[in-house]
């Protein structure tokens, strides 16, 4: 039988468990400290853990799942790790380098049921979520790395933006980050991570009714329900209207800010009249909204799509600035290293808001 890993469960999921078979709250910090603060590979390290206990942790848990299948390094330093799964399957994990630190892009399903029109992972039904332990070790992997190269670097910022819709993955999406955010552990500021989503409005929801208080981004893409529907078929199932009812009770309930993804497609989504439309969509929550107008990554088999011109996304960025709207454009890493995923290769997301800056 296969263990699973003991990454995949919260402290106090760790706490009980663990009371279960008679050991106190003091064993699990013990134990979280080894896995998160000390950072051991094996149960047989944790030295001041009692030895039944550990005996009783290793023969229900294991630590490392993952192994690490290809890295490549960028010129600029992002880095792209694929990881085979314990099932064969294989997964993607980006590093990338900031000014304001160290962001990794984490995957959270094998493939992606959504399909829109314009992504890599969309090509691929989903053949499995991950499990929060899966998720989490995703981070782990990048941090001992990190530990290795003996620079002292931390992972301090997470953007769920890898393959998959966290929000269909919900349950161990939020398992895993509380692992990560957790003080007694990697201790991530909650307001370092980022979960994007097409836009899941009962989801959204439900995350908003949540005490996560992490940063949630909409991939809106198009400012009518035609255009999206035409390049997202999830809008046939959710249309704007109720996907913008979702946003207003999210920001209604948490007044945290919320970033509005807008990939710029040539000829598709990205003239002066979309510009307007989406203004108008959202001049009513332009209080607590940023659009990131992010540059499309070309992927091959969707060759109908071409990424904007340079003065389209000037424009475009003009005219939502022009309707008060706050913007920013979504710098790209790593670009020399992308190789068959066509979206993980731009994965920064602008954390600070009011940093306004047009690359190209
Ligand atoms: N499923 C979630 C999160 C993963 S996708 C979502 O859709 O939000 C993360 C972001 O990458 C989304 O905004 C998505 O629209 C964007 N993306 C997908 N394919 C892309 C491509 N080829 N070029 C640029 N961004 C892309
Ligand atoms: Fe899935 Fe997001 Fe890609 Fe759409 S953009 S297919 S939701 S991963």
């Amino acid at each position: 039988m296969k263990l699973s890993s003991i990454y995949g469960l919260t402290f106090d999921q760790l706490v009980a468990w663990l009371a279960e078979k008679g050991y106190k709250k003091s064993r699990a910090l013990q134990v979280w400290d080894w896995l998160y603060r000390k950072r051991v590979a094996s149960f047989a390290e944790m030295t001041d853990v009692k030895e039944d206990c550990l005996a009783t942790l290793s023969e229900h848990f294991t630590i490392h799942t993952l192994n690490e299948h290809t890295r490549q390094e960028s010129a600029d330093g992002t880095m792209k790790f694929l990881f085979k799964l314990s099932d064969g399957n294989l997964i993607e994990t980006v590093l990338m380098r900031h000014k304001f630190g160290l962001s990794v892009c984490v995957t959270t399903q094998v493939g992606c049921n959504i399909g829109c029109s314009f992504c890599a992972s969309g090509l691929l039904a989903k053949s499995r979520d991950l499990s929060a332990a899966e998720i989490v070790e995703q981070i782990m992997k990048v941090q001992f790395h990190l530990d290795a190269m003996g620079k002292a670097e931390r992972v301090s910022h997470i953007v769920v933006m890898g393959i998959g819709e966290p929000f269909d993955n919900f349950v161990n999406m939020v398992d895993f980050i509380r692992v990560v955010k957790d003080q007694k552990g990697l201790d991530i500021a909650a307001r370092h991570i980022t979960v994007s989503t097409s836009g899941l409005a009962p989801k959204i929801k439900e995350f908003a009714d949540s005490d996560l208080k992490v940063n949630l981004a909409i991939s809106l893409h198009a400012p009518t329900n035609e255009l999206r529907t035409r390049i997202m078929k999830i809008n046939k199932a959710i249309p704007i209207e109720t996907l913008m009812e979702a946003i207003e009770y999210y920001l209604e309930k948490t007044n945290r800010r919320i970033t509005l993804e807008y990939i710029l497609l040539k000829d598709v989504n990205d003239g002066r009249e979309h510009a307007l439309q989406l203004a108008e969509l959202i001049q009513h929550i332009r209080q607590l909204a940023n659009v990131n107008l992010i540059p499309y990554n070309p992927v091959d088999e969707h060759s109908q799509y071409q990424r904007s011109e340079r003065e389209s996304v000037r424009a475009f960025y003009d005219t939502l600035k022009k309707q008060g709207i706050s913007c920013s454009v979504r710098l790209e890493h790593g670009t020399d290293i992308d190789a068959a995923c066509g979206q993980l290769r731009s994965k920064q997301i602008k954390q600070s808001t009011g940093d306004n800056v047009v690359a190209g």
